[in-house]
């Protein structure tokens, strides 16, 4: 609920009505200042009077802050359009039909996207199948790019710039942005983008990939199906100045398309063929299609299996879920019901385990090394509060630390201390 509480503010401002007509109409009530102005005590009333000319000053200016900068941190500058009485009518015009058409949407296949799907797994097949005839050194590469990459997602674009859980020096982010190049998960920027839509609308038309759509759309459908208007609409107003003040980002967003062809398909294919001979035919679908779309499925498992299968100990009314397989593929990215309600915690997971969670070991790493600092964690009674309030009961039953509270009875002196001065109560 608090997280859309800011989207009427960017309904009034130089977005117009065209991103959050609906948003407008569910948090209306508790957030809009009209009703409450309405229902005030004729004191307040009489009050109002005096105030008019103070309150339009007041009101102008607010709506001149408003166009420069939102409380979103949405700037005009970057808008695609300028507001200006003319286009704000328009806009509201297109609203209106814009919220008849989302009734009727539905999604079409985008076919050089499904193409490219296409060719990437059965190519990635394939891939697997030559792996029984490669050299070793090949089959230990593979492994390499795909730890490498794997690092340059979950602690990159993850960790560090869709979430601000630590802060990394020019030498980490240079080095994380060279390994999500070899992901080839598109740019860092966009994907950050994509990732905190994800959290912030979270299982709703607004989610890139929303889970209460299936599991084959949250897991690959909507890479190759048009997305949801509403997720076209919150691209728009989605603070990212903190990505656009970083050199290394917007670096590698500018040279994406080259920064592919020779980090994700050119290095990754030409090394074991000029080093150790190996067939460049073969390397090619081993070493880009299969490692590709090896790395891209771990990911998408994130957006599929841990939203539906596993426990919620944090939050059970979400659908994010604790996946330990999931964590152990993705290097430590499947303890998710604790990753959306705490997501800027560094660990991305309760424990500090680095067996499920290798990716806390490398960030632990680069901190000893003083390349990560300010890496930010949450309380273990900020947890615990949680948990009581909102989880299902599982927290603490499937690891190490089970039955950590549990007492063997009366005279354990690990009983708590409200517990016993309520037994000595009761017996007096
Ligand atoms: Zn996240
Ligand atoms: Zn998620």
């Amino acid at each position: 609920m608090c997280l859309s509480s800011p989207i009427p503010g960017q309904t009034t401002n130089g977005k117009g009505g065209t991103n959050t007509p609906e948003v407008s109409a569910t948090n209306g009530g508790p957030c809009s200042l009209g009703e409450g102005c309405s229902s005030r005590t004729n004191g307040d009333l009489k009050h109002r009077g005096r105030h008019t000319k103070l309150d339009q000053a007041t009101t102008e200016a607010t709506e001149q802050h408003t166009k420069d900068e939102d409380n979103l941190g949405y700037k005009e500058e970057n808008a695609v359009y300028k507001e200006n009485n003319a286009k704000l009518e328009t806009k509201q015009q297109e609203a209106t039909v814009n919220e008849e058409e989302e009734e009727e949407f539905k999604p079409q296949i985008r076919w050089p996207d499904l193409i490219a799907q296409t060719f990437l797994h059965s190519g990635a097949l394939y891939g697997a199948y030559l792996l029984f005839y490669a050299k070793f050194y090949t089959f230990l590469w593979v492994v390499v790019t795909i730890w490498v990459s794997g690092i340059g997602i979950t602690a990159g674009a993850h960790r560090l710039w869709s979430h601000k859980s630590y802060n990394a020096s020019l030498a980490l982010r240079i080095l994380l942005a060279f390994a999500f190049s070899i992901s080839g998960q598109r740019d860092a920027y966009t994907w950050a983008l994509d990732h905190r839509i994800h959290h912030k609308f979270s299982e709703t038309d607004a989610d890139p990939h929303n889970a209460k759509r299936g599991f084959f759309f949250a897991h690959v459908g909507w890479l190759f199906l048009t997305p949801h208007p509403k997720v076209a609409a919150k691209r728009d107003v989605i603070d990212m100045s903190d990505l656009e003040a970083d050199p290394v980002v917007m670096f590698q967003r500018k040279y994406n398309v080259p920064l592919f062809a020779l980090c994700s398909i050119i290095i990754p294919v030409l090394v074991p063929w000029y080093f150790w001979q190996e067939d460049l035919w073969m390397s090619f679908w081993i070493n880009f299609n299969m490692r590709f779309t090896w790395t891209l499925n771990v990911a998408f498992f994130v957006n599929s299996v841990a939203h539906m299968y596993g426990k919620r100990p944090y939050d059970k009314n979400i659908m994010s879920r604790e996946a330990p397989i999931v964590s152990l593929l993705a290097m430590g990215e499947g303890w998710h019901n604790y990753h959306h309600v705490f997501p800027w915690d560094y660990k991305t997971g309760e424990f500090g385990s680095y067996t499920l969670n290798v990716t806390t070991g490398f960030i632990d790493l680069c901190a000893r090394l003083g390349l990560a600092s300010g890496r930010k964690v949450v309380s273990p009674d900020m947890i615990k509060r949680r948990a009581a309030k909102c989880g299902d009961g599982t927290r603490f039953l499937s690891d190490d630390y089970a039955h950590k509270d549990q007492v063997w009875g009366f005279g354990d002196r690990d009983l708590p201390r409200e517990d016993l001065a309520e037994l000595a109560k009761m017996q007096n």
